[in-house]
């Protein structure tokens, strides 16, 4: 789960990490009142869950209160586009008005999750090229990233600071405020269950102190549970609408690139009719689990959910009807998909309990069900067909 910037900020002051004074406004108004009270130069930001939005022209300086007013005018109501919002762009409802920086350098500071390590897995990463895109510092000059990773089982150690502070070159009266700001960082991920926390720019401030001029947390949906001050910072608008409509069903469901659309029951079973669709040489548009129960209505919904996505060009249905029979599966795939009005090509494989009866079902009924029998077999058609339909 996302959350916004001015929110981000909240749980960081909570540690002590040192920010801009500032204040969120949904009107010009209410801007104007927070510059005016803020007495000095501000800068009205953008409130969306993507970045990039000082390109976007998501961020004005305003050197007095009617420039605040004219710049939260300007940016509340906008379709702000960014590399991260897609080109459909996001609407901004709120802005964040905060005392500008004078800023002598920006860097970059994050602390994260790293899959690809299994003993050490958080990682801080830290970079000189503060305030672009690190994506791209990452591939076009890795070296200028420093890394220092973490063992949960021994947590955080002031040895995690002085490398990253050395790694840097940070002028030796950094040093105390900088070891600070990277302890809180351990200490929000670990009590708040994140999974990314990211301080860009961390600024070096004319005046010689640090502070945290824009930060972004990403939390793991799976501790939300546990944390309900977080879970009430939820902005459903932010989120894909499909996505939010599948966890209000009950489907687990996570849209990806592809043009094949799965539906599939059971985690296992979704990840390994991904990996197929990738062997057959196409691409996954989703990862899908109706879940075990698989009802009519789930079935339904999941059809509802892949049609929608203006990307999925086939869809690959992979159950296993164990307690649900086969027979009621199909009668619950036969149903949804008469129901919805856009036809793609569909391919099912069904094996388990009556499992005959389920095939013949789908073979006499009048939509066009292709109807596999293997697993692979039936990925190859799906990819076949996502790629022979005229859009
Ligand atoms: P992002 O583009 O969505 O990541 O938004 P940021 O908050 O990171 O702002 C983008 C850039 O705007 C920063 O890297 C700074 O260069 C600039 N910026 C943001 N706030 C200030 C400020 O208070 N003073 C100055 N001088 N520049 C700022
Ligand atoms: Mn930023």
């Amino acid at each position: 789960m996302k959350i916004h910037e001015y929110q981000a900020k909240e749980i960081l002051r909570q540690y002590n990490i040192p920010l801009p004074h500032g204040e969120v406004a949904e009107s010009p108004e209410k801007a104007k009142e927070i510059a005016s009270s803020l007495r000095t130069t501000v800068v009205v930001k953008a409130q969306v869950h993507a970045g990039g939005r000082g390109k976007g022209g998501g961020i004005r300086l305003a050197e007095t209160p009617k420039e605040a007013y004219d710049a939260a005018k300007a940016i509340i109501g906008m379709k702000l586009v960014t590399h991260q919002t897609g080109p459909e762009g996001k609407i901004v409802k709120k802005v964040l008005v905060e005392q500008a920086t004078d800023i002598k350098q920006e860097l970059y500071l994050s602390l994260l999750v790293d899959r690809s390590r299994n003993k050490e897995c958080l990682v801080y990463m830290a970079s000189q090229a503060g305030g672009m895109d690190i994506e791209d510092v990452a591939s076009t000059s890795p070296e200028k990233i420093i890394k220092a990773a973490i063992s949960p089982a021994t947590g955080y150690s002031p040895f995690h600071a002085r490398k990253l502070f050395y790694g840097l070159g940070l002028d030796k009266s950094l040093s105390t405020q900088f070891s600070n700001i990277i302890k809180a960082l351990y200490q929000i991920f670990v009590a708040k269950d994140a999974s990314l926390i990211e301080i860009n720019p961390l600024v070096i401030t004319q005046d010689g102190n640090l502070i945290a001029l824009d930060t972004k947390i990403t939390f793991d949906d799976d501790g939300i549970y546990r944390h309900p001050e977080i879970k009430e910072m939820r902005d459903i608008n932010e989120e894909d609408p499909l996505e939010v409509e599948a966890v209000n069903t009950g489907v687990n469901y996570i849209k990806l690139d592809g043009e094949v659309g799965c539906m599939v029951n059971g985690a296992g079973l979704a990840m390994t009719t991904m990996d197929l669709i990738k062997l057959a040489g196409g691409e996954p548009a989703n990862f899908l689990d109706v879940g075990g129960g698989a009802s009519a209505e789930r079935v339904e919904k999941a059809f509802r959910i892949l049609t929608s996505d203006p990307k999925v060009k086939a869809i690959l249905v992979n159950i296993f009807g164990g307690i649900l029979r086969c027979d009621r599966v199909a009668n619950g795939l036969i149903e949804a998909a008469s129901k919805i009005d856009k036809k793609l090509p569909m391919v099912v494989r069904l094996q388990g309990t009556n499992v005959e009866e389920g095939r013949k079902l789908l073979q006499n009924s009048n939509l066009k069900f292709e109807v596999a029998e293997e697993l692979y077999e039936a990925a190859r058609k799906a990819v076949e067909l996502s790629r022979s339909t005229i859009p």
